[in-house]
């Protein structure tokens, strides 16, 4: 067993972090407040080619693996979670989704433009009736000619908001094309501007503002059949394929957060002085950061585990269950110890840690809940 990085995954990580000390971390306050997307940082990151490190080259990417790419997203969310959140989405789930189950014309027109970062993308599973139980969509697709016709609402939708936002591949409910089928579940690739498709109201959120949470609105929109996304009847499992991944790419998102905490608490408890003496030497404060150290390593080695063995095409929905719950609820943790370690100033927005634990919150809700992780982990138990 060897548990040294290469040489891409070392450069991959010097690179993100560089770039997160110089640019990000600096301007992650500011897009909380203005609730402004960070389009220049968008752009940079996709001059850096974040968002195709696991694609190859001939699609856009850069021919390297979903452990770098989940590097890249721990360091991005050390600096701001809903950078890390982007890459989830686009990188992990859409165009991912794109790549394996797509056609060559889709990944053509669809995947390269998203894997150089010229376009982002979005997934909708989630509709006012179907959260965790997602299988409950009530979106439907009937077909008519050369057309499929949508109607129905996703909610809670991340990056379709952003001006360079090209599609959303949605779930929708289809009805049998042959007597004696059933009903199934196909996905769609709906581009943005497509009429009939517009976007209801963006959310106003406790955290995560500068990033683009939107209903999805579809009255009889009309898509090509050439958007049908994958196989017939497959388009749940295929979805569900792909949150796979999205999951470690949570699990990541909360080792960078968690990181985030350890750097600020350390800091602080150095320089706090009470009692005549800097905090640290507290017991109650020190080994607060020992947990917190020891959560953020466990983790990390859970979604580096779990990366691992994707890259290496064996199953991983165990360990990507275990590294989503494990590193979200350590880092929910992570960030009220953080908190209690700054005393009042935890309190003040001006000291990152404040932001720390607004963020660690919905890392326990987005891409299953912890409950639904208990699910898929006692299934596989039995
Ligand atoms: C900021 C943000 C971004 C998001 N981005 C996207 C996106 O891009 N695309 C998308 O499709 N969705 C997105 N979502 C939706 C997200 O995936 C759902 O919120 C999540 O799956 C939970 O669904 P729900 O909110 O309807 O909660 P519910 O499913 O209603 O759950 C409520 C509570 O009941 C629990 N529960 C439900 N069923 C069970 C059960 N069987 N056993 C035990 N407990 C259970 C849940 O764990 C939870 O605690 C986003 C959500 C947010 C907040």
């Amino acid at each position: 067993m060897d548990f040294r990085l290469s040489e891409e995954q070392e450069m991959i990580r010097n690179m993100t972090r560089k770039f997160v000390d110089e640019v990000v971390a600096s301007r992650a306050e500011e897009g909380e407040a203005t609730g402004e997307y960070p389009y220049d940082i968008i752009k940079q990151m996709a001059d850096l080619g974040m968002m195709g490190i696991p694609f190859p080259q001939e699609y856009g990417g850069s021919g390297g693996d979903w452990l770098g790419m989940h590097i890249c997203i721990e360091e991005m969310s050390r600096g701001d979670t809903t950078l890390g959140g982007l890459l989830d989405v686009t990188t992990s789930v859409v165009a991912q989704e794109l790549y394996v189950f797509g056609t060559e014309e889709q990944r053509q027109k669809w995947l390269i433009p998203m894997a150089r970062g010229k376009t982002i993308g979005a997934f909708g599973l989630t509709e006012p009736g179907a959260g965790s139980d997602a299988g409950a969509t009530k979106t439907t697709a009937v077909r008519d000619g050369g057309s499929w016709v949508i109607n129905g609402t996703k909610q809670f939708i991340t990056n379709i908001g952003l001006d360079n936002a090209s599609l959303v591949i949605i779930t929708a409910r289809t009805k049998a094309q042959k007597p004696g089928e059933k009903e199934q579940i196909n996905t769609f690739i709906v581009p943005k501007g497509t009429p009939g498709f517009s976007l209801g109201k963006k959310y106003d959120k406790m955290a995560w503002r500068h990033s683009a949470t939107h209903e999805c609105i579809f009255e009889d929109c009309r898509i090509p059949v050439s958007n049908f996304l994958g196989k017939e009847g497959r388009g749940f499992a295929q979805h569900l394929a792909v949150l796979e991944t999205g999951r470690i790419s949570v699990a990541a998102i909360a080792v960078g957060l968690m990181q985030a905490c350890l750097e600020a608490s350390l800091k602080y408890a150095k320089e706090r002085v009470q009692f005549g003496q800097p905090i640290i030497n507290f017991q109650a404060i020190s080994f607060k950061l020992a947990d917190m150290a020891m959560a953020t390593e466990l983790a990390r080695n859970m979604y580096l585990k779990a990366a691992w063995l994707k890259d290496n095409r064996l199953p991983h929905t165990l360990e990507a269950a275990y590294a989503k719950l494990y590193a979200s609820e350590m880092c929910e943790k992570a960030a009220s110890d953080a908190y209690q370690i700054h005393g009042g100033y935890g309190f003040m927005n001006e000291y990152a840690v404040s932001r720390y634990y607004r963020h660690a919150k919905i890392l326990q809700i987005v891409e299953g809940t912890s409950e639904v992780q208990r699910l898929v982990i006692s299934r596989n138990l039995k």
